[in-house]
């Protein structure tokens, strides 16, 4: 077994015939993700497990203070290796790290902790990280992988976008998901191809996509827009808010969310803000403009598709999103989602959603200081905009959730004159 300084490794020699366990949070975009990461040699598994177990699991081998969605994904991975389905002796696990400033960067840590006190010490732990946290000789982001991983984003943002501007409407019951589940597996196949990537290849699917979503007939209801924002494993992942997507499409409700793309300019571009604000890493800065310029292009290629092929609303353009909130709150408050939580409030705010759930893990502050915080200012700004916070941690009572949920909904129905 490989160690540096206690940790171990996932070696050259494991790549071939180690399975890589890790946990999801956005359902369509990791699994395009799991096609890229595969085509690249590994034998990569998202795990889809869910269930109250999840969390039961994660009580177990961490604090209950944990930051929430730390303990989820830690739970998910212990019960997939606790399910017997995968050999401990030819296991690794994958955890993402965002390298910032919360306890975010410190999951790899705690899921040793937790791994050893289980009894599987032996298994290697990688972090995911652009942030070059730590070196396993078996595992290495290139920048081809990370290209192709960036066209798993820009896909998973246009499926999830198109599929919560059909889902409520549908007139066949399932046909948005089947339609979104058998795109996202086919460009999981076309990105786990092992030759050139083509950008014309991949306009031509957008636009495919788009008039695919097009055909589904849809009734002509109208139903109010609810945006959800917060931070980001409890905004997206469905174990993490209790199924919110599907419980406010239960209820009447369209829900918007934000692209993942947004997270990840919102990364890049602190890069540039830290050379601006504070005067460091001014080399980084550099690449950081340019990789903000090629992000922002294909942000714009991507809207395009959807606005020139059909009437379904796009996702927010960042650089209009990136300058809403001054006044409001500085760009040097990038802890946890920081100033993007407040920016994306506005933007749902100012694109006409009836109503906003601001998600948090319970006791996270940076996200509370940026979201629960902001709520004032953002509705002294769109004095028409409900917003709601809700608490997410494993003690959560799921109907009390469900009960302030409801309430907010019922007031921006008869705001909006909806039934
Ligand atoms: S900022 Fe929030 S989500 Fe991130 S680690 Fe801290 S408590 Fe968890």
């Amino acid at each position: 077994m490989a160690e540096n300084r206690g940790t171990v490794l996932f070696t050259k020699n494991m790549k071939k015939d180690y399975t890589i366990l890790a946990p999801s949070m956005l359902p369509l975009h990791f699994r395009m993700l799991e096609g890229v990461l595969n085509s690249f040699g590994y034998r990569v598994r998202v795990l889809e497990t869910s269930g109250k177990h999840i969390i039961d699991k994660g009580l177990k081998y961490v604090h209950n203070d944990t930051c929430y969605p730390a303990l989820i994904v830690i739970g998910q991975l212990l019960d997939a290796l606790e399910s017997g389905k995968y050999d401990p002796g030819k296991t690794a696990l994958l955890l993402t790290q965002t390298g910032g400033g919360c306890r975010a960067s410190n999951y790899v840590s705690l899921l040793r902790k937790a791994v050893a006190k289980a009894g599987y010490g032996q298994i290697p732990v990688i972090p995911l990280s652009f942030a070059n946290l730590e070196r396993h000789p078996g595992f290495k982001l290139t920048v081809p992988m990370v290209h192709r991983m960036l066209y798993a984003v820009l896909y998973g943002d246009l499926l999830m976008t198109l599929k919560n501007q059909c889902k409520p409407y549908e007139i066949n019951r399932g046909e948005s998901e089947a339609l979104a589940s058998s795109w996202a597996e086919r460009l999981s196949r076309e990105l786990g191809r092992k030759n050139r990537i083509s950008y014309r290849k991949i306009r031509e699917n957008y636009k495919s996509i788009v008039k695919d979503f097009s055909k589904i007939s849809r009734t002509d209801e109208r139903k109010i827009r609810i945006g959800i924002v917060g931070e980001i494993y409890v905004k997206f992942s469905p174990i993490g808010n209790n199924n919110l997507e599907d419980f406010l499409i239960s209820e009447g409700a369209e829900p918007v969310l934000p692209g993942l793309l947004d997270f990840c300019l919102y990364c890049v571009y602190n890069g540039i803000v830290d050379a601006e604000l504070y005067g460091i890493r001014r080399l980084k800065a550099f690449f950081c403009k340019i990789l903000y310029r090629f992000l922002i292009k294909k942000q714009k290629d991507l809207i395009c598709s959807i606005t020139e092929n059909s009437n379904f609303r796009p996702m927010g353009y960042f650089e209009v999103t990136r300058i809403l909130p001054e006044g409001i709150i500085g760009l040097g408050t990038k802890m946890g989602e920081g100033w993007l939580l407040t920016a994306e409030m506005l933007e749902f705010a100012s694109q006409g959603v009836h109503g906003i759930i601001c998600t948090q893990p319970f006791g996270c502050l940076p996200n509370h200081i940026a979201g629960k915080g902001m709520m004032n200012p953002v509705q002294k700004r769109h004095p028409d905009i409900n917003i709601v916070a809700l608490d997410y941690d494993p003690g959560t009572s799921r109907i009390n959730q469900e009960n302030r949920i409801k309430l907010m909904l019922s007031d921006a129905k008869s705001r909006a004159g909806c039934n």
